[in-house]
C-alpha cells in the first residue's frame, strides 16, 4: 500500500472540493493537530522526506514557516540531543526487524537553546512485502511527565541511600500475590547476601524467613501476624532468627498492615531492627540487677543477723535496767544513773540499727507505727540524752517550746527519737567552742508541727549542701576528727518523708546551720495513757486504764527474763491482772480455760512456736475472737499484712516501749 505524501500547508485543504463527510473528518483531524504541545509526523522512506504538524514545534520556539522547511530526516537529526541519537536509531531499527512498537523518549533542541523532552509514539506503513514505506508518529511534550520521572527517580534514590545508611531492614509483604520486597539489609541482618540465598529452599523469602525464627518465639510472631490480619492492628514483636550460621539474633519486627476498602489485608510494610545487641545488654544488666540484689540480700542478712547478736544481750541489759528502776530502794540518785544507764542503752541500740537501717531503707522494708506523738516529750527525751555529749564539747543546750498550743504529730516515737538525736548530734559535734544549739518546737499552721534545730557551727557551704543527703557522704568531715558515718542525715531524711515530713536545710558556712523538720500535726492522745516510765518510776505511782471493769492478760513467753519484767510491770497498773504462760502449749490451754481478755505474744523470741499457737487459738472458737497483741524486732510491710491476717491487732516494738504497750491496751480493752 502507498501513502500519499501530506501536503505541507493547511491552507491548501480549503482550496478542493470535499464531500461533507470528508471534510468532517478534515475538521477533526485539525482539531486534533491543533492541541496544545501535541505534533503528528510523518518520514517517507525513500524520499527521505520528513514532514511534522502540530503545536509541539510552537512550544518548542519555531515558527510555522521554520516547520515548513523542515523537510528532510537529517535536518530532524540534527535538532536531537546528540547523547538520545544513538538510543532512538536503535529503538527505530528494531522496530523495523521485529515490528516492536517505537516508543521513545528523546530531548528535543529549543529554537532558543537548551532541550524539552519530547516522547514519540510511531508505527510503520508497510508494502505487500513488509518493507516500511512509511512511519508515521505522534509526538507530544514530555518536559512535565520527565520532571516528575526525574523527580520520583530522585525520591528513589534518597529513599535508596537512607535505607542504606540506616541499619533497619525495610520489607513489604504484597499478601495477594504473596510476594516479598525487601531492603538488603533485612537479608544482611542473617548474613545473607541476597533475598535469593534466604529462599533458597523455600516458598519464598517469606517463608525462607519464618522458617528461621526460634521455635519458643515463633507462636508469638504468628499471633501477631493474625492480629494485624484480623484486628488491622499494628504489629511489633521480638523474636530470634537463626543466622546463616544457625546462631540465633534478636530481632524486632513493626510493621503496619494496609487493608482495601472491606477491610481485607492487601500488604504490610514493616521494619526490622537488629535489637541483638540491645538484648545481651539487657541481659547483663538483669543478671548484674540479679546478682546486685542477692549480694544486697546477703547483706540485709548478714546486717540483720548482726544486730540480732547485738540487740539480744542489749536486750537483757535494757530490761533489767527497767526492772532496777521500779526497785523502790533506790536514791534518787542512783535512780537516775540507772535511768541514764537505760536511755544510754536506747541509743546504743538505735546506733546498731542505723546501718540496718539503712539498709532496710533502701530496700523498701522499714515499718513505722504512726500515732499521736507529743513532740516536746519527745524533744527533752533527746535533748537530755544529748547533754552529755553537748556538755563535754562545751556547746550550751536551749530549747523554746511554744505550748500554748498542742504540739502533736502523727509520727512514730521511736524513728522521730532517731531523727532528733541525730539532728541533735550534728549539731553538737560541727560546732565551734562555747556554740550553741537551739532547738524549737511551733505550731507551723494548722497542719504542720514545726521543729527547728539550729546551730551556729562551722555550716555548710552552698556547693557541699547539694550533697547533703548522700549515703556515706561527710562532706569532708571525714578529714576531722569527728567521728561519723555519713549515713545520718539519710536516714532521717527517709524517717521523716516516710512520717509524711519534709526536711530542709539553711546554713551559711561559718555562721551555723539549721535543719527543720515540719510534721504532719494530729489531734491529742485519745486517752491519757502515754504514761512516762520516768513517772511511775520516780513517784513509785501506780496507774489504770482507762477501763469499765479489770481485766485479765494472758502473756505467752517462754523467756523467763522477759516474763518477769512484765510481771513487774503489771505490778503497777492496777485493772490489769497479767497471767504468764512459759510454753506455748501450757499458753494454748490458759487462753482455753481462763478465757483472757488480751492475749500478749511474743514473735521477737522465738516466732514459729508463737505462730503455731496463734494458729491453734485462731481454730477454735472459745478463743479466735481474742484480740492479740504481739511483741516483734521490727516487722517487713509483708509479715505485718500476714500477722494481721493472723488477727495481730497491734504490734509491739521490742525492748518494750510501756507506753506504746499501754496505748494498745487501752484501744483493745476499752
Ligand atoms: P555523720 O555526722 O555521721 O558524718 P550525717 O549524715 O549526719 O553523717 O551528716 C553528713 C554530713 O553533713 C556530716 O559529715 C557533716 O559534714 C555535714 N553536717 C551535718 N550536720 C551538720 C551541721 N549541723 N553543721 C555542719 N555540718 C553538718
Amino acid at each position: 500500500m502507498s501513502v500519499k505524501q501530506f501536503p505541507c500547508s493547511l491552507e491548501w485543504l480549503s482550496n478542493l472540493q470535499f464531500s461533507d463527510q470528508q471534510l468532517q473528518t478534515i475538521n477533526r483531524y485539525r482539531c486534533l493537530m491543533g492541541i496544545d504541545g501535541f505534533a503528528f509526523w510523518q518520514w517517507h522512506q525513500a524520499s527521505q522526506n520528513f514532514s511534522i504538524h502540530g503545536e509541539l514545534c510552537k512550544l518548542a520556539g519555531y515558527d510555522f514557516d521554520e516547520v515548513q522547511c523542515l523537510t528532510q530526516v537529517n535536518q530532524v537529526r540534527g535538532l536531537f540531543h546528540p547523547d538520545d541519537l544513538e538510543r532512538s536509531v536503535a529503538i527505530i531499527r528494531h522496530h523495523a526487524h521485529h515490528n516492536t512498537p517505537i516508543h521513545l523518549s528523546f530531548r528535543l533542541q529549543r529554537k532558543t537553546g537548551g532541550y524539552m523532552w519530547v516522547t514519540t509514539m510511531a508505527n510503520s506503513l508497510r508494502d505487500d512485502s513488509g518493507i516500511i514505506t512509511d512511519i508515521v508518529g505522534v509526538a507530544f511534550d514530555a518536559s512535565a511527565l520527565h520532571r516528575t520521572q526525574e523527580a520520583l527517580r530522585t525520591a528513589e534514590l534518597r529513599l535508596q541511600r537512607i535505607m542504606n545508611a540506616c541499619n533497619d531492614g525495610i520489607w513489604e509483604w504484597d499478601v495477594i500475590n504473596d510476594r516479598m520486597e525487601c531492603s538488603d539489609r533485612v537479608m544482611q541482618h542473617l548474613g545473607f547476601n541476597s533475598y535469593d540465598e534466604i529462599a533458597l529452599g523455600a516458598k519464598n523469602a517469606l517463608q525462607g524467613w519464618t522458617r528461621r525464627i526460634h521455635a519458643e518465639d515463633y507462636p508469638g510472631f504468628r499471633k501477631a501476624v493474625r492480629k494485624t490480619y484480623e484486628e488491622q492492628s499494628t504489629f511489633d514483636v521480638a523474636y530470634r532468627v537463626a543466622d546463616r550460621d544457625g546462631i540465633y539474633r534478636w530481632v524486632r519486627t513493626r510493621a503496619v498492615g494496609g487493608y482495601d476498602e472491606l477491610g481485607q489485608l492487601m500488604v504490610i510494610s514493616g521494619t526490622n531492627i537488629d535489637i541483638t545487641e540491645i538484648k545481651l545488654a539487657q541481659d547483663r544488666m538483669e543478671r548484674a540487677r540479679d546478682d546486685a540484689e542477692s549480694a544486697n540480700l546477703s547483706k540485709s542478712k548478714f546486717l540483720s543477723g548482726m544486730s540480732q547478736e547485738l540487740r539480744t544481750p542489749m536486750n537483757a541489759i535494757l530490761g533489767y535496767a527497767q526492772l532496777f528502776e521500779f526497785d523502790t530502794n533506790l536514791t534518787s540518785q542512783q535512780r537516775t544513773n540507772v535511768r541514764e544507764i537505760r536511755k544510754a542503752g536506747e541509743h546504743l541500740i538505735q546506733l546498731i540499727d542505723d546501718v540496718l537501717d539503712l539498709s532496710k531503707i533502701e530496700s523498701g522494708n522499714v515499718n513505722l507505727t504512726l500515732e499521736p506523738v507529743n513532740i516536746p516529750d519527745i524533744a527533752r527525751d533527746c535533748v537530755a540524752l544529748s547533754q552529755p555529749q553537748s556538755s563535754a564539747l562545751g556547746i550550751s543546750f536551749n530549747t523554746e517550746i511554744d505550748e500554748s498550743e498542742d504540739l502533736i504529730a502523727l509520727c512514730d516515737r521511736v524513728r522521730l527519737k532517731q531523727v532528733l538525736l541525730n539532728l541533735f548530734s550534728n549539731g553538737i559535734k560541727y560546732n565551734r567552742t562555747a556554740g550553741w544549739v537551739n532547738v524549737k518546737i511551733f505550731v507551723l499552721d494548722e497542719d504542720q508541727v514545726c521543729i527547728s534545730v539550729e546551730d551556729n557551727g562551722y555550716g555548710i557551704s552552698e556547693a557541699k549542701q547539694a550533697e547533703l543527703f548522700q549515703p556515706f557522704n561527710r562532706l569532708g568531715a571525714e578529714k576531722t576528727a569527728i567521728e561519723g558515718s555519713g549515713v545520718g542525715l539519710v536516714i532521717t531524711k527517709s524517717l521523716v518523708e516516710m512520717m509524711g515530713g519534709t526536711i530542709s536545710v539553711y546554713s551559711q558556712q561559718d555562721i551555723g546551720s539549721c535543719f527543720e523538720i515540719h510534721l504532719p500535726r494530729c489531734e491529742s492522745f485519745a486517752d491519757d495513757v502515754s504514761l512516762s516510765i520516768d513517772s511511775i518510776i520516780d513517784e513509785n505511782k501506780t496507774f489504770s486504764l482507762d477501763l469499765q471493769s479489770p481485766k485479765k492478760i494472758l502473756f505467752i513467753e517462754d523467756s523467763a527474763a522477759n516474763a518477769r519484767l512484765m510481771s513487774k510491770l503489771f505490778h503497777h497498773i492496777n485493772n490489769l491482772a497479767l497471767e504468764v504462760a512459759d510454753e506455748p502449749l501450757l499458753g494454748v490451754y490458759k487462753a482455753r480455760t481462763e478465757k483472757p481478755d488480751v492475749l500478749l505474744l511474743d514473735l521477737a523470741e522465738n516466732e514459729s512456736d508463737t505462730l503455731e499457737v496463734i494458729k491453734i487459738l485462731n481454730s477454735d472458737s472459745d478463743t479466735k475472737s481474742i484480740p492479740k497483741l504481739a511483741f516483734v524486732n521490727g516487722a517487713s510491710r509483708a509479715q505485718e499484712q500476714k500477722l494481721a491476717e493472723l488477727g495481730i491487732v497491734s504490734l509491739l516494738s521490742k525492748p518494750i516501749n510501756i507506753g506504746q504497750l499501754m496505748n494498745a491496751l487501752q484501744r483493745v480493752l476499752k
